[in-house]
């Protein structure tokens, strides 16, 4: 058996114990469905200028800032569907395997995948909000509209739910992440650089409170050798369904 099918083995065994885990989600797993990561193989987001995702520029140039948003977030992502990482957490989550998911990705796939508990740490394209009475519509009835979407009851601006840069972390998403991360007994890091903070401080709350924690990417980041206890290099559309297939198994071959 080769190493990475041992470790898979193990972290199995683990997870089939665990009374709670957690996985922690970037970009790189959104990866195979087709939206590139920041880091990693694709380019598309040097293309664009970040400054239409700060938050004051897009109140002083809305429709600049709102022509690029659409581009990217509402058109060049349309038609993306999870992938078997996805897949795969959400058929954890209904075995009572994984108990939650908190991502930093905007992209709604782990709710199209069938995931539940999902905490939404940097927010969702899949919503817009008035800036003005906080009201909140689902992004596919208003983006067919006009250029410049507004409020149905205030006539105020309508943004992504999603942070722009200059803008706090979620409060309610912020809460239940710490909180899960300091209670999970099995914590998964799952295709994520830990370049973007405060979301790369989660972890080491895991960790600290004595989780297990197991890395899954296709290069060494941040955490692995700070604070990773397995890290399975590969990618995650394959890594999740071989350790899954090595729970299936323990399962069967339980008493
Ligand atoms: P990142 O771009 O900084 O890093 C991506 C990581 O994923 C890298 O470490 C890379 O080695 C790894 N990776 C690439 N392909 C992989 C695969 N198939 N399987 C496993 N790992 C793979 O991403 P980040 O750490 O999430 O930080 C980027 C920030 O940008 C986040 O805040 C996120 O909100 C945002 N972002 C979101 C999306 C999205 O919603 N899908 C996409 C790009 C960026
Ligand atoms: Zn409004």
């Amino acid at each position: 058996m080769t190493s990475i099918h041992l470790q898979a083995k193990e972290i199995a065994e683990i997870v089939i114990k665990s009374s709670y885990s957690i996985a922690f989600t970037g970009a790189g797993i959104s990866a195979e469905s087709g939206i590139p990561p920041f880091l990693g193989e694709g380019g598309i987001w040097s293309r664009y200028n970040p400054e239409v995702l700060e938050i004051d520029y897009f109140f002083r140039q809305p429709m600049k800032s709102w022509t690029v948003i659409k581009e990217i977030f509402y058109n060049f992502f349309v038609d993306v569907k999870p992938n078997a990482g996805h897949k795969i957490l959400s058929k954890w989550e209904n075995e009572g395997m994984l108990d939650a998911i908190i991502t930093q990705n905007i992209d709604n796939l782990h709710q199209m995948a069938g995931s539940c508990e999902v905490y939404e740490f940097h927010g969702t394209t899949s919503r817009l909000i008035c800036t003005d009475c906080n009201k909140t519509f689902s992004s596919e009835s208003i983006l067919s509209e006009k250029m410049l979407p507004t409020c149905t009851d205030c006539n105020g601006l309508l943004k992504p739910d999603f942070i722009f840069f200059g803008e706090g972390i979620p409060l309610k998403a912020y809460q239940q992440s710490i909180d899960a991360a300091r209670k999970c007994k099995v914590f998964f890091i799952i295709g994520t650089s830990g370049e973007v903070s405060p979301a790369n401080q989660i972890p080491a709350l895991a960790k600290e409170s004595g989780a297990v924690i197991i890395e899954i990417n296709k290069e060494t980041s941040f955490y692995t050798n700070r604070i990773s206890d397995y890290f399975l290099q590969g990618s995650a559309g394959e890594i999740l369904p071989l350790i899954d297939h090595y729970i299936q198994l323990n399962k069967v071959n339980r008493p």
